[in-house]
């Protein structure tokens, strides 16, 4: 088992965080802004930042090469709703995607959106771990989870009408 402390402060012990979300067992907060047979996407649960988005697939695995022909295609599908949801409804121009095959979750893609405010910790990528402890430490209060929550709520809504 893994401790794994959410935005909340609250802590979960689990084995995958990914199997954990997609399988209901600990319910992100605002719920999942979209599931698909094979896929499950939710407002980031250890940083808070709106419009930040993980797509985890519902199988424990680690790696593109597993997916099936079928979940490339949900895959892909998915990912481009809710990238345009992002642009629709939260208004967001750019998003860095993130995956990496040697996690400790299973098969999961960050989608993170690029704000104005992020400029102040440099400009690419080098800026994207100094971003999620800010949002961490500093952006962990009632208002800005209520706006996150309501970009959540927006997704949501969203992604049902395409
Ligand atoms: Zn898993």
């Amino acid at each position: 088992m893994r401790s794994i402390t959410l935005s909340t402060g609250k802590t979960v012990e689990v084995e995958c965080l990914s199997c954990a979300l997609t399988s209901g067992l600990v319910k992100p907060d605002g719920g999942a802004v979209i599931e698909t047979n094979h896929f499950h996407a939710h407002q980031d649960v250890a940083y808070p930042i709106k419009g930040l988005i993980i797509l985890a697939s519902k199988r424990h695995i680690k790696s593109f090469d597993e997916l099936t022909d079928e979940e490339k295609l949900d895959y892909i599908n998915t990912i481009t709703k809710i990238r345009k949801a992002q642009r629709e409804v939260l208004g967001i121009e750019h998003v860095y995607y993130f995956y990496n095959e040697d996690t400790t979750h299973h098969f999961h893609t960050w989608m993170v959106p690029r704000y104005e405010w992020m400029n102040e910790f440099g400009r690419s990528v080098e800026s994207v771990r100094p971003v999620l402890l800010h949002a961490r430490h500093k952006m962990n209060n009632h208002e800005n989870i209520r706006v996150v929550l309501e970009a959540t709520k927006k997704l949501k809504i969203a992604l049902t009408s395409f």
